[in-house]
């Protein structure tokens, strides 16, 4: 890697006093074979039923997956996931990450699904010292957010897999700037993935999909369109703030959790790289799968 476009990236970075040790970058920087930059993935996950179904969406994930291991293979992937909420940020280190069914109601089918990848407990432990106070642990593994996900990018489960936690109850802004501390895992071979919705109203929705009613409403489209007009206008830091997009914003977002890996996606975004939407629909009522590649 080119140490000075390196260090030319951590001088944009916001929050330098979250650095734990400004060595590990270093070490990095210094210590790491030469690998070209990973890109960053958000993936609108929706129901865990895209995990055992095939549509346009899954297909793709399957694409997107297909053209990154053709392009640039990752050594790693870590997701950020909507369903590991915590106090305090922490990383997934097991050597085989246990797969989580973190749902219910869903056919028997769906609980059967197995994904056995590997973690990273080196680079997952490294990750964690790039943050201050965040720690690596053994609890937790792979949530449907993640494997649901990564069962469609990596079918093949031969990329080492590991998430890390959404410290619950942060402002937003927070988490698109804590994301730039991750900055370096990109240069390292790792693919950081958000995984979440931008709409994502269950309340509005579960009785929708009870019905098979996919019409979206007019306040989820307009919300995902608000989104992805900043996403073109590279206006990341407008994002923080999914309240000033009014009464709309408030109806897609009705809790964040599933908003907030967007801003990790975000924040990990370098000048002159642009997102690029590849999968785009709002379904049942309030459900926004917008997914987009951030890269150069
Ligand atoms: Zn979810």
């Amino acid at each position: 890697m080119k140490r000075r476009a390196f260090l030319h990236g951590l001088c944009v970075l916001p929050l330098g006093t979250m650095v734990k040790d400004i060595k590990i970058l270093q070490e990095w920087v210094d210590g790491t074979p030469a690998t070209v930059r990973q890109p960053v993935l958000f993936i609108g996950h929706g129901s865990p039923m895209n995990a055992i179904e095939s549509n346009p969406y899954t297909m793709a994930l399957r694409e997107i997956g297909a053209r990154i291991l053709e392009r640039n293979r990752p050594i790693a992937a870590m997701v950020v996931s909507a369903h590991w909420l915590t106090r305090g940020t922490l990383v997934q280190k097991s050597a085989a990450p246990e797969i989580i069914y973190d749902f219910g109601g869903f056919p028997d089918e769906l609980y059967k699904v197995q994904y056995p990848v590997a973690g990273n407990p080196n680079i997952a432990t490294d990750t964690a010292s790039l943050i201050a106070g965040a720690m690596p642990t053994e609890d937790w593994g792979l949530d449907h957010g993640a494997w649901a996900v990564l069962k469609h990018l990596f079918p093949k489960a031969d990329i080492p897999s590991f998430q890390m936690s959404i410290d619950w109850g942060k402002p937003m802004l927070h988490h698109y700037e804590l994301a730039g501390m991750l900055s370096a895992l990109r240069e390292r071979g790792v693919l950081i993935i958000g995984s979440g919705n931008i709409v994502h109203n269950l309340g509005v929705s579960i009785p929708m999909l009870g019905s098979g009613n996919r019409k979206p409403f007019d306040w989820a489209v307009e919300f995902d369109a608000w989104v992805a007009n900043a996403l073109q206008n590279g206006d990341y830091r407008k994002l923080t703030s999914y309240e000033s997009a009014g009464k709309m914003g408030l109806l897609s977002v009705p809790s964040p959790d599933h908003y907030i890996p967007l801003l990790y996606t975000l924040g990990l975004a370098r000048p002159g790289e642009s997102a690029r939407t590849f999968y785009e629909s709002v379904e049942y009522g309030g459900i926004s799968m917008r997914s987009f590649i951030v890269d150069s």
